[in-house]
């Protein structure tokens, strides 16, 4: 079965909200129509010409992609013009282009944590954080013979994971408070009530079952709720908090295991990123050339700051948080010299494969659902790293 574009963009953004995009940045369904069905995706960093041909060769319908297209207005939509030349050629051939950047890159998808896991990274924080999650209180009255089918919904809707102040990552699932109690009500004509009987008022023992939840989750848990709950019209409460929620941001910083000297883990770095010895942080292996690295072979390498994307800017960040090491791509000349001045290493992982990884874990996210079964998933081969070797 094939999923439309609308529950595919939903899909992304209950993970990388479109609101936490930059507000230079341009992100969401950029072409296309979100109630097209589609069969075959394409997931790729970069909208090239060389990308949508080869979406158009394997028949995909849509392009999922990191970075965006228009940036700018388009003054006119002729062949010749090249700022129009993908959205033309995008729309001539009927795939949609949907783009998660910025956003992306704050959420639990971006290869920042990826390459963190990879690493083995502990106690691992946001690098540089940009806000924190609104947090909403889901109450939902239910008879007790349907509560175990609420609340498995809800779960599967990821409402009961606990947030830790402070901490970036669910350390609890399936929170509920559950409380019983006796629900009212008299159906009126026109109704269809699962329990009594028109005209007669009725009493039911109840189950009231309580959770946090982010709101970037809320529509879908609503939805699962009503569609799990058996009354015609379920009781339910949603309450802003003000409670802290789980911090978002850019960039990783965490602990390695062990001290290792910077030539150590310059080298690990690389088997991890090339993805050799299986490390599965990217689909295919990839060329390592280009990537270079800064600082002192010998010295002691423990707590490591990772950015993806252009991450020179993060050097003053990396160095506040005490890092001996920054992975970043786009590191120039001017940041790697006050990243040394104070005692920071720099491997300069590049902009492409900072990113790749990003790649295979929203396609890995969108496989984990079930109306992902049968739509087929392609990472692109077309797209790489635009630099010479
Ligand atoms: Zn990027």
């Amino acid at each position: 079965m094939a999923v439309s574009i609308s529950y595919i963009a939903e899909t992304v953004e209950r993970v990388a909200p479109k609101i936490w995009a930059e507000e230079w940045d341009n992100v969401g369904l950029l072409v296309g129509d979100g109630a097209t069905r589609i069969e075959r995706l394409l997931l790729t960093l970069d909208p090239t010409a060389e990308v949508v041909e080869e979406a158009v060769n394997y028949g995909a319908q849509m392009i999922l992609a990191h970075h965006p297209i228009i940036f700018r207005p388009l003054k006119n939509l002729r062949s010749g013009n090249s700022e129009a030349e993908i959205p033309l050629r995008l729309i001539q051939n009927g795939i949609a282009y949907y783009a998660a950047h910025t956003n992306l890159d704050q959420s639990d998808l971006s290869s920042s944590w990826a390459l963190a896991a990879r690493l083995g990274l502990q106690e691992a924080e946001i690098l540089a954080p940009m806000g924190e999650e609104t947090l909403v209180k889901l109450a939902v009255f239910v008879p007790e013979a349907a509560v175990e089918k609420v609340r498995l919904a809800l779960v599967g809707a990821g409402v009961g994971q606990g947030i830790t102040e402070g901490e970036h990552r669910a350390l609890y699932a399936e929170s509920f408070f559950r409380s019983s109690g006796e629900g009212m009500f008299r159906p009126l004509p026109g109704s269809a009530p699962a329990v009594g009987a028109i005209g007669e008022l009725t009493r039911v023992t109840e189950v009231k079952l309580e959770s946090i939840l982010p709101e970037r989750l809320l529509a879908r848990a609503v939805r699962a709720l009503k569609k799990a709950h058996p009354y015609e019209e379920p009781a339910y409460d949603l309450v802003p908090l003000r409670n802290r929620g789980r911090v978002r941001g850019y960039g990783v910083v965490g602990y390695l295991a062990q001290t290792h000297t910077l030539a150590e883990v310059w080298r690990h770095v690389q088997e991890v990123l090339s993805g050799a010895a299986g490390s599965g942080l990217t689909a295919r292996p990839y060329s390592l050339h280009g990537l270079r690295w800064a600082g002192n072979p010998a010295q002691k390498v423990r707590k490591i700051a990772i950015v993806n994307g252009s991450g020179g800017g993060f050097v003053p960040k990396a160095l506040a948080k005490g890092a001996d090491l920054l992975l970043a791509g786009d590191v120039d000349h001017h940041r790697v010299l006050e990243a040394l001045q104070g005692g920071l290493a720099v491997g300069d992982i590049g902009h492409f494969l900072s990113e790749v990884p990003m790649l295979k874990s929203v396609a890995d996210y969108l496989k984990a659902d079930q109306a992902f079964a049968e739509v087929e998933i392609m990472i692109s081969a077309a797209n790489g790293c635009p630099w010479n070797e």
